[in-house]
């Protein structure tokens, strides 16, 4: 005899971050998959015991260029199982929306990543495929493989769609390179797909970041997305006050709201006075903290590799064996909101730049935010922003 199932209600109380708001002593309300209420405590309808002084409720967070973690990468995952691995890290971590970034590599290795994790995200797992490369600049290729970094080409674009089952949600981009920018290029073959052309590893001028965002954004907005900034700073040359070079272009994009500038806020891509300045200047609607995270985000120190690419990590920092260059970061992103924070930055800002806005830039209009009707997505940490709890979807998850 089957009972109809009646949705499990959970009511939890604490520091309530919303999207525009910090409750102090606030309530939350799940029933079954989805945000019931969210407010002051006093206006629960559902009555939620104490919680210990300092829990704070977060949405679960967004993370939006992620390479893996708990020693697997998305890159080098020939299995479900192994991709599934980081996934876990990060979820257990209060990361409940993800995309899986894959790096440079050559055409049969990403068609056979896209398809392998095109189907993770048709089950739920991840919220689609980030292609960092391979259309990028040698000379700003960071830990990109250079043998695979190839001119702009439309075509292996539209197979990657296809290969995803329509799961690539955005790539990074170098203005500069050719067949990138302009008509039949990369950049209009993404929007094409509603994926969000990323400007970044770069090592074009000021001009030509300018072009690229002149086409990019507003073709976007029409299609309910917006246009990013890859890890700005990291892969593109300093702003020089006569050879202002992409960062200017990005800053004054994201001071007017025609691009989401990401940030590696995780204290070793970014000094924190950049981290505040940034986000103080262009305002927490305009950034994405992101992890960058790389296969040993919750691991030791140690060797591992970042697709073709071998990768020393010492203290924490994650560096091409060979030269030397950053090879991803090794936090979750409760870490970078947590060192985002310790940087100076409102905590009200600091979540919603890791939820709400880089959910709205990919236009995952059901998470990202403690909003009546979304989804029931809750980080519950403690007073030092150490996870405690985990729901996504309404099941607990850590
Ligand atoms: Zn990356």
């Amino acid at each position: 005899m089957s009972h109809p199932s009646t949705p499990v209600t959970t009511a939890l109380r604490g520091r309530l971050v919303l999207p525009d708001a910090v409750i102090e002593d606030g309530a939350l309300v799940l029933e079954g998959d989805r945000v019931a209420y969210a407010g002051p405590a006093a206006g629960a309808p559902v009555a939620a015991a104490h919680a210990p002084a300092g829990t704070t409720l977060l949405p679960g967070l967004v993370d939006v260029h992620d390479h893996g973690g708990g020693g697997a990468s998305f890159p080098d995952a020939t299995s479900a199982e192994q991709a599934l691995v980081a996934v876990r890290e990060h979820r257990a971590n209060g990361t409940t929306t993800m995309l899986a970034s894959l790096v440079t590599a050559g055409r049969e290795t990403l068609i056979a990543r896209a398809q392998l994790l095109g189907a993770l995200a048709d089950a739920g797992e991840i919220a689609g495929i980030h292609s960092e490369g391979p259309f990028l600049s040698y000379e700003r290729r960071g830990a990109q493989s250079p043998e695979h970094l190839v001119p702009g080409d439309a075509a292996l674009v539209r197979d990657l769609v296809a290969a995803s089952g329509g799961h690539l949600r955005s790539m990074t981009v170098a203005p500069e390179v050719p067949g990138v920018a302009g008509p039949g290029g990369v950049a209009e073959a993404l929007i094409a797909a509603d994926a969000v052309p990323s400007l970044g590893h770069t090592s074009g001028s000021a001009e030509q970041a300018e072009a690229l965002i002149a086409q990019v954004a507003p073709a976007l907005r029409e299609r309910g997305l917006e246009m990013t900034a890859t890890h700005l700073f990291n892969g593109m040359p300093p702003l020089h006050h006569r050879e202002p070079g992409p960062v200017a272009a990005c800053l004054a994009a994201a001071a007017r709201g025609d691009m989401v500038v990401e940030l590696v806020a995780d204290g070793v891509h970014l000094a924190p006075a950049t981290i505040r300045s940034v986000i103080e200047m262009v305002g927490a609607d305009h950034v994405a903290l992101v992890t960058d995270a790389m296969a040993a985000a919750g691991m030791p120190d140690g060797s591992y590799v970042l697709g073709p690419m071998a990768v020393t990590v010492a203290d924490g920092v994650a560096r091409l064996t060979e030269g030397g260059s950053i090879a991803g970061g090794t936090a979750r992103l409760i870490d970078v909101v947590r060192a985002t924070v310790a940087a100076g930055v409102p905590l009200l800002d600091a979540v919603r730049a890791a939820s709400w806005v880089p959910a709205r830039a990919l236009g995952l209009n059901d998470v990202g935010g403690l909003v009546v009707g979304r989804r029931a997505d809750v980080l519950v940490t403690d007073a030092d922003l150490r996870p405690v709890r985990v729901i996504r979807a309404g099941v607990d998850v850590a």
